[in-house]
């Protein structure tokens, strides 16, 4: 059976401003990659809204660490939800929601089924470890752990 998702790499993702909320794992992981101190990090790349620390953007309006022609220039380094993404817990509980990614992101084919793309998003954040963890700080995009996972993708399916 096809996939219902393979990225093509397209950047429409880290297209727009203050999207992408990063947890103190994300900041810690991005300030290695980049071999800079916390406070410069902070400087340059972060900006605070609603609360949350998020990616500052570029002149361009993408994400500051988007590099035309490129793509993410800092992708070993790349926060969880950038890891997570189309996977996000509201596409993988809501229809609709899944619906809107897959007109906006190119990598979700244009008939892929939602039952599809759940069974092999479940399978790619296991896989991956991609869980709040308890975080306070953690993005909204991203379940706690596995267990609140199938919970809730179980209660999903009983309720129909
Ligand atoms: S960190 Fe990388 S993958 Fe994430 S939005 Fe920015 S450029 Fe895109
Ligand atoms: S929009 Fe979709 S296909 Fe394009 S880079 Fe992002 S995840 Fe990959």
């Amino acid at each position: 059976m096809c996939k219902a998702f393979s990225c093509r790499m397209c950047g429409v993702c880290c297209q727009g401003e203050g999207g992408i909320v990063v947890s103190s794992r994300d900041v810690q992981r991005l300030v290695d990659h980049l071999e800079i101190s916390p406070e410069a990090f902070e400087a340059q790349y972060i900006v605070r809204r609603s609360g949350k620390r998020r990616l500052s953007s570029g002149e361009n309006g993408a994400c500051v660490f988007y590099v035309e022609g490129r793509g993410c220039g800092v992708h070993p380094g790349r926060p969880d939800v950038c890891r997570a993404w189309p996977y996000f817990k509201g596409n993988l509980l809501d229809k609709q929601s899944f619906f809107m990614a897959r007109d906006d992101c190119p990598g979700l084919e244009p008939d892929a089924e939602f039952d599809r793309f759940v069974e092999e998003g479940v399978e790619y954040l296991r896989r991956e470890g991609l869980w709040g963890n308890g975080d306070s700080d953690a993005p909204n995009a991203l379940f706690s752990d596995l267990d609140e996972m199938l919970d809730r993708i179980r209660g999903r399916k009983s309720r129909g």
